[in-house]
C-alpha cells in the first residue's frame, strides 16, 4: 500500500477501507509517514468528509493506538464527561463533585487549554499542590474511595490523536466533523468509562458555529459510542457568549466554587444540572429528569457538593485553603474596568474573542509548550440581554503587564454588539441527543 494512493482516493471523494485508514494512522504514529502526507490526507478529509463507517474505523484505530484504560477495578457504573471546547467553561469543576455526591464514580480524563478554549487541568493547577499526573493505582483508589478523580491525558492514551491533533492545529483542519468526532471519542473510549456524557458547544466561541453542524457532530459521536458499547448522551449547549462571567484559570475556579456554595451564575448552574441529570439517569440513579434536577440542587443547598469538592482537592495533593480564602489563588497585578462607550441592550458578546482576550493576557496557550499565567483573565459585568448605559462597566480585566492589557482592550473593543430593542434570551440548552432516542 502507498500513502500516495490513500490520499488520492480521498481526494477523489471515495470511501477509505479500514486497512487504508489503519495504514495511514499507524504509519504516521510510527513516524513512517511524514507530516506533509498526513496533512494532505487531513485536508482531503476536511473537504470530502468521511462516511459513518470510515469515521467509526478512524475512531477505533486511534483509540487502540495506545493503552486502553482498564477501570474494572472500580465498582459501579463509571461516568466521564467531555466538552467540545468553549470559553468560560468551568462545568467539570462543579459537575464532577456534584455527581460524585450520589456515589456515581466520576473517573474523568481532562485536557489542557489550547487556542481560545480553556482546559480543566490548567484550571485545577490554580490549587497549590494539586496534581493531575497521579498514577493509575491512585486514580482507581481515589475513585473507589471518594468517587472522584481527574487525571490528565496520560502519555500513551490515544497517541494517534495526540499527534494528529497537533498537526490539525497547524494545518487549519480542526473544525471538521469526522475529525473532531474521532478525536474526542477515541480518547473517551480509551479512557474506559461506561457512560459518556458529551457537552457539544454551538456558537461563536465553539468549533461548531451553527445548530445543524452541532447536531451532526453530536449524532456522529453518540453513534460511535453506542457502536462501541458505551452509553453515550450529547447535550448541545450555547456558546454564543461565554459561560458564566469569569474567563481565565483561577478566576473560573473561584466562580466554580461560588457555584458550589450556591451563588453561581444562572447559566452555569443550569448547564451543570442538565449534564448532571443526564449522568444520573445514564448511571441508573434516577429515571426522571425532574427528580434528578431537584436532587442535584439539594446537594448544593445542603453543602455536600462543596464538601466533596474539598475532599477531592485534598485527595489529589491540594490543601484546599483557597476554597475559604480566594486571596490564596494566583493574583493578577493589574485590575482594570472596561467601560462601554455605547448604550442599548447587549445583543452579542463574541465568545471566541473573549477567549482571545484571555489568551493575549497570558491565560491560554498558543502552542502546546506555552506556559500559562493562571491569574489573568476577564470577569464580564454584563451578559446578553442586559441594559447598558454609556460608561457602565462591561468587564473587569485582570492583567500582569500594561502591554498585554493594551492588547486585551483592543480586542474587547470588537467584542460587544448592541441593539436598541430588548431581546429575548436564547435558550442555553439547544437539544439532547442520546442513543435511546434513535
Ligand atoms: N477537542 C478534541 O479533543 N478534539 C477535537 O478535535 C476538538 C476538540
Amino acid at each position: 500500500m502507498r500513502m500516495y494512493d490513500v490520499i488520492n482516493k480521498k481526494k477523489n471523494n471515495q470511501a477509505l477501507s479500514r486497512e487504508e485508514i489503519e495504514f495511514a494512522v499507524m504509519g504516521y504514529v510510527r513516524g513512517e509517514i511524514p507530516d506533509y502526507q498526513m496533512s494532505a490526507l487531513l485536508m482531503a478529509i476536511y473537504f470530502n468528509g468521511m462516511n459513518d463507517e470510515e469515521t467509526l474505523n478512524l475512531t477505533m484505530i486511534m483509540a487502540h493506538s495506545g493503552d486502553m484504560v482498564d477501570l474494572s477495578g472500580i465498582d459501579g457504573v463509571k461516568v466521564d464527561k467531555h466538552s467540545t471546547g468553549g470559553v468560560g467553561d468551568k462545568t467539570s469543576l462543579v459537575l464532577a463533585p456534584l455527581v460524585a455526591c450520589f456515589g456515581v464514580p466520576m473517573a474523568k480524563m481532562s485536557g489542557r487549554g489550547l487556542g481560545h478554549t480553556g482546559g480543566t487541568i490548567d484550571k485545577l493547577e490554580s490549587f497549590q499542590g494539586f496534581s493531575t499526573s497521579i498514577s493509575s493505582d491512585t486514580f482507581i483508589k481515589n475513585v473507589n474511595e471518594k468517587k472522584i478523580a481527574i487525571a490528565g491525558q496520560t502519555g500513551n492514551l490515544a497517541p494517534a490523536d495526540k499527534k494528529i491533533y497537533a498537526l490539525r492545529d497547524v494545518t487549519a483542519t480542526v473544525d471538521c466533523i469526522p475529525l473532531i468526532a474521532s478525536s474526542i471519542m477515541s480518547k473517551k473510549l480509551a479512557a474506559g468509562a461506561d457512560v459518556i456524557v458529551l457537552d457539544v458547544k454551538v456558537g461563536s466561541g465553539a468549533f461548531m458555529k451553527n445548530i445543524d453542524d452541532a447536531r451532526h457532530l453530536a449524532r456522529t459521536m453518540v453513534d460511535i459510542g453506542h457502536k462501541a458499547g458505551r452509553k453515550t448522551i450529547a447535550v448541545i449547549s450555547d456558546m454564543d457568549e461565554p459561560l458564566g462571567f469569569a474567563v481565565g484559570n483561577s478566576l473560573e475556579v473561584i466562580e466554580a466554587i461560588e457555584t458550589l456554595k450556591g451563588r453561581g451564575p444562572e447559566d452555569l448552574r443550569e448547564l451543570c444540572f442538565e449534564l448532571g441529570a443526564q449522568i444520573l439517569m445514564g448511571a441508573g440513579v434516577y429515571d426522571n429528569r425532574e427528580q434528578a434536577y431537584n436532587a442535584l440542587a439539594n446537594k448544593i443547598m445542603d453543602g455536600s457538593a462543596l464538601r466533596k469538592f474539598r475532599e477531592w482537592i485534598e485527595a489529589q495533593g491540594g490543601s484546599g485553603v483557597e476554597i475559604d480564602d480566594y486571596d490564596r489563588f494566583p493574583k493578577a497585578g493589574i485590575v482594570c474596568e472596561y467601560k462601554s462607550n455605547a448604550s442599548g441592550y447587549l445583543a452579542h458578546i463574541d465568545a471566541e474573542k473573549v477567549g482571545d482576550v484571555s489568551l493575549v493576557l497570558g491565560g491560554g496557550r498558543t502552542t502546546k509548550e506555552s506556559k500559562i499565567d493562571l491569574s489573568v483573565g476577564v470577569i464580564l459585568n454584563k451578559k446578553v440581554g442586559d441594559k447598558v448605559n454609556t460608561n457602565d462597566t462591561l468587564a473587569f480585566v485582570y492583567a500582569n503587564s500594561e502591554s498585554s492589557l493594551k492588547e486585551a482592550v483592543e480586542i474587547l473593543d470588537t467584542v460587544y454588539t448592541f441593539s436598541d430593542e430588548p431581546l429575548r434570551k436564547q435558550p442555553l440548552i439547544k437539544d439532547i441527543i442520546s442513543d435511546m432516542c434513535k
